[in-house]
This record gives C-alpha cells, sequence and structure tokens, in this order.
C-alpha cells in the first residue's frame, strides 16, 4: 500500500449548496477532454505546456455574433482583429468565414496581405502608420483610419505625390460613460474636433470621407456604451452629409466586447456576468436603425470584434511542476505555464481545472509560474484538491491575447495545436528553440575568435 501523503488539515466553511459572495459555492471541476479528445493524449504527444485552439468552438462563436448583428441590420462586414490572435491558421478560419482583417500596424498589414486578403478589405487602424506604409494602403485600397491631424496630413500629401483622391475615415473617441476613457485615439466627437478633421478632409480636396471608426475600450460590460457611440457616429455622419453633400458609407464600432472570462475584480464569474452578443448587437443596431438615415443612404455596419469571438476557443494545457508550503501555511504549486505565455493573467481570473481530481480536500492555492520572477502568479487563490506532480491543468479562457502578447523570457514558446471541426489535431505553431531566439543576433568576430575554456 502506498502511503498518502501529507495534507495540511484546513477548514473549508460549508456553504450547504448557497452561493458565497463569488456568486457560487466552491465546486470541485475538472475538465478532461477539449471537443472530445483527451487532454492528456494531448500532453502525451505534444508536450506541456500546449496552447491548444479548438476550430469548433472559433467557427461557432463567430456565427452566432454575426447572426446576432446581421438578424438586426441590413448591412454588416465583421473583420478579424490581428493583435487579438494572428496565427496564419487562426486568421484563416476567420477569413474562410467572411471576415476582413483588421489591423493596427504594418506588420500586421504585411501577415494580412501575405495571407492573399486584398488591400481594400484591410482595415487600417492605430496611431502610427510610417509613410511607405501609409502610402501602400492607400495604393491598394485599404480602410485608413486617420488617427490624428498629421496623419491626415501625410495622407493629402501622399494623394498629391500620386496625383489621386483617396478614401479615408477617421477614428473617432467621445464619451460613452465607460471608464477610463479611451480619448488618445482619434478626433474627439464630444468637442467638435471630429466633425472639424471631417470637413478639413472634405475641404482639402485630395481626400474624401469614406466611413466613421471608434474604438472605446476593452472588455466593456455595458452594452448601453455602445448604443451611445453608435448614435454619436451616425449624428457625425449625418451632420457631415448636411455640411459636405456626401453620405458615409460605413460606422464602424470597433471591438471591445466582453468574452466571458472574469476580471480579477469582479465577483460573478465572466460565464455569469458577461453579456451576450445579442445585447451589445441589439444596442449598436437600434442606434443606427433610429438614426433616420434613408433607406439608400444606409451606412454598413462594421465591427472588428476580437476577444469576444476567440476567448474561449483557447486553451493552455500545462502540469505540475512542485508543490509547497508558504512561510504563512498557504498552499502552493508551480506549473509548467507562467506570465510568459499567460499575460491575461495579470488582469483575468482564468479558471484553473485539474483533468483527474483524486479526492482530498480542496484547499486554497497559489498557482505560480515556472519563472525566476516575483510576479509569475497565475492565479494569486484557487481551490484545488492535492495534485501531484506531472499531473495535468487546464487553463481557460485563453484565446485572447497570449499567443500575440507573450514573451520570450528565459523560456522557449511552446507548440500550439489546433483541434479540426473532425477532432483532427494538427500543429498550427512549432515550439521554439534556442536557434530561434538566436538566429537574429551578429557576435562581432573580435569576440567569437576565443572560446569560454582558452
Ligand atoms: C484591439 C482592437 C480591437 C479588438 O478589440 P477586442 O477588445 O479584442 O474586441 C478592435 N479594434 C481596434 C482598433 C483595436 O485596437
Amino acid at each position: 500500500m502506498t502511503k498518502q501523503a501529507y495534507e495540511k488539515p484546513t477548514i473549508i466553511k460549508h456553504t450547504g449548496g448557497l452561493a458565497n459572495k463569488f456568486g457560487r459555492g466552491i465546486s470541485r471541476r475538472t475538465l478532461s477532454r477539449i471537443d472530445g479528445i483527451p487532454v492528456t493524449s494531448l500532453i502525451e504527444e505534444h508536450g506541456s505546456p500546449l496552447f491548444v485552439f479548438s476550430e469548433h468552438r472559433i467557427r461557432q462563436r463567430y456565427r452566432e455574433a454575426y447572426r446576432a448583428f446581421s438578424l438586426r441590420y441590413p448591412k454588416v462586414q465583421f473583420s478579424w482583429s490581428y493583435k487579438t490572435n494572428y496565427l496564419d491558421a487562426i486568421c484563416r478560419i476567420y477569413h474562410d468565414e467572411g471576415s476582413w482583417a483588421e489591423v493596427v500596424s504594418e506588420m500586421e498589414y504585411e501577415m494580412a496581405r501575405r495571407l492573399g486578403i486584398p488591400g481594400d478589405k484591410i482595415l487600417f487602424n492605430g496611431p502610427y502608420k510610417p509613410k511607405p506604409a501609409l502610402a501602400r494602403a492607400l495604393d491598394e485600397g485599404a480602410k485608413v483610419h486617420l488617427d490624428h491631424y498629421e496623419e491626415l496630413y501625410q495622407a493629402e500629401q501622399i494623394a498629391k505625390e500620386h496625383g489621386k483622391k483617396y478614401p479615408v475615415s477617421i477614428r473617432v473617441n467621445m464619451d460613452t460613460g465607460i471608464h477610463p476613457r479611451w480619448d488618445r485615439f482619434g478626433f474627439n466627437y464630444d468637442n467638435g474636433e471630429a466633425l472639424d478633421a471631417a470637413l478639413r478632409l472634405h475641404t482639402g480636396g485630395h481626400l474624401y470621407l469614406d466611413g466613421l471608426h471608434c474604438h472605446i475600450g476593452t472588455f466593456i460590460l455595458e452594452p448601453d456604451a455602445y448604443r451611445q457611440a453608435a448614435s454619436k457616429l451616425a449624428a457625425l455622419a449625418k451632420e457631415v452629409r448636411n455640411k459636405t453633400g456626401m453620405p458615409i458609407s460605413y460606422i464602424d464600432v470597433g471591438g471591445g466586447f466582453a468574452s466571458r472570462s472574469t476580471l480579477h475584480e469582479q465577483y460573478a464569474p465572466g460565464t455569469d456576468s458577461s453579456p451576450p452578443i445579442d445585447d451589445y448587437a441589439e444596442a449598436v443596431t437600434s442606434a443606427l436603425l433610429e438614426a433616420g438615415f434613408g433607406a439608400d443612404e444606409m451606412p454598413t455596419l462594421m465591427l472588428e470584434t476580437g476577444r469576444a469571438l476567440i476567448d474561449d476557443a483557447g486553451f493552455m494545457l500545462t502540469r505540475v511542476v512542485g508543490n509547497k508550503r508558504l512561510a504563512d501555511g498557504r498552499r502552493a504549486m508551480v506549473i509548467d505555464a507562467g506570465v510568459n505565455v499567460l499575460f491575461t493573467s495579470f488582469w483575468y481570473r482564468h479558471d484553473v481545472l485539474p483533468v483527474i481530481d483524486r479526492g482530498g480536500m480542496l484547499e486554497e492555492t497559489v498557482v505560480y509560474g515556472p519563472l525566476c520572477m516575483n510576479i509569475d502568479i497565475v492565479r494569486p487563490s484557487v481551490h484545488l484538491p492535492p495534485l501531484e506532480v506531472d499531473d495535468a491543468l487546464v487553463i481557460r479562457p485563453v484565446g485572447a491575447y497570449n499567443v500575440t502578447q507573450w514573451m520570450q523570457f528565459i523560456r522557449l514558446r511552446p507548440k500550439v495545436v489546433l483541434i479540426g471541426t473532425e477532432g483532427q489535431v494538427d500543429l498550427i505553431r512549432e515550439a521554439e528553440t534556442v536557434d530561434t531566439i538566436k538566429h537574429l543576433e551578429k557576435t562581432p568576430p573580435r569576440l567569437s575568435a576565443r572560446s569560454a575554456d582558452e
């Protein structure tokens, strides 16, 4: 008979099935399969840590969202936000579903072009578009969203140099009741700057105003903020139409819808508290329908939603590498995935679910990553059963931003696999090697001549 590992006795308040202050009792949850594929076999084959994406979930969430908007409004176009996740295979799924590309840098612009997306299906956002990138985008017919006056001026110069008149759009920021207010991007609506920019652009004679754009923030839990944003953009569109005689062809309300993740400071889990996509759709489309556009001048509604579409399609598989007791008696655990690959742990209380539960008391546990860095905390506190070294865990939802914000600090980035809709498991990004990291470096010959042991 094997001896049981020692576990400190703990007292857990019995909630008798009633909700505690976090909205629910402490439950014992495990997750052993993703889309029917056993987590342990994924780790056996590909190692851990391992990012896993579900094609089924990606397509399902996209279709749900597209349907929510297109049921309520006649002309709808989604554009996939590259910075939320720009792995080629992932972008291709969205493009296959009919999504255009939304990019915020020349790097992302090039990524979209390489995937065969034509310029006129790329929305180019961001506060810095180097002149050659801006010139290329204008020439290729991209939907360029101007961020500030210098950029407007630069676009005009390019139009003059090329002897052409280009369509452009402006990014607009505004008060929608949301804090912090993102007023650093684009032209302000409330103080009249956005209207001035539109008129300035029109009278310059080298550009014409094609659309109006805003992106009010991220993980916005208040659908009404979008009603306000859409009404303000619609009012601006009508004002520009009255003053210049030119209708606007699209209104782009950006992204920022909350996924079902949970912020650290939220009580209830995101699965209960994040509004359904229909609520956002209702807010945006009713504002546009009520704005009083003529039937022939209804602008196309553009959306750039990122996290709400991808977050719960992404999972991190990881393993326990050590258990310990902290000096204050708390149970702690070290796992092989840290904030290097789970950057969103800083803001979100991700689910950390064991693959198997062998019983034993649930105990509040600090979950640390493998970095030699004090801030490498995946969950400051989560109730877990006793787990042994090598036991697997699943962390979710991690589909948004982690594979673009991940960093190469002391560890190599792991493999990424995609589970296809038929249950096939495909590698979509290889694990890094030391060569991946070192191949860009150059050592001056005077330093490479001698080896360390001479
Ligand atoms: C990041 C970003 C998005 C996507 O935001 P989510 O919060 O992921 O939906 C859309 N548009 C712009 C301009 C962005 O910068």
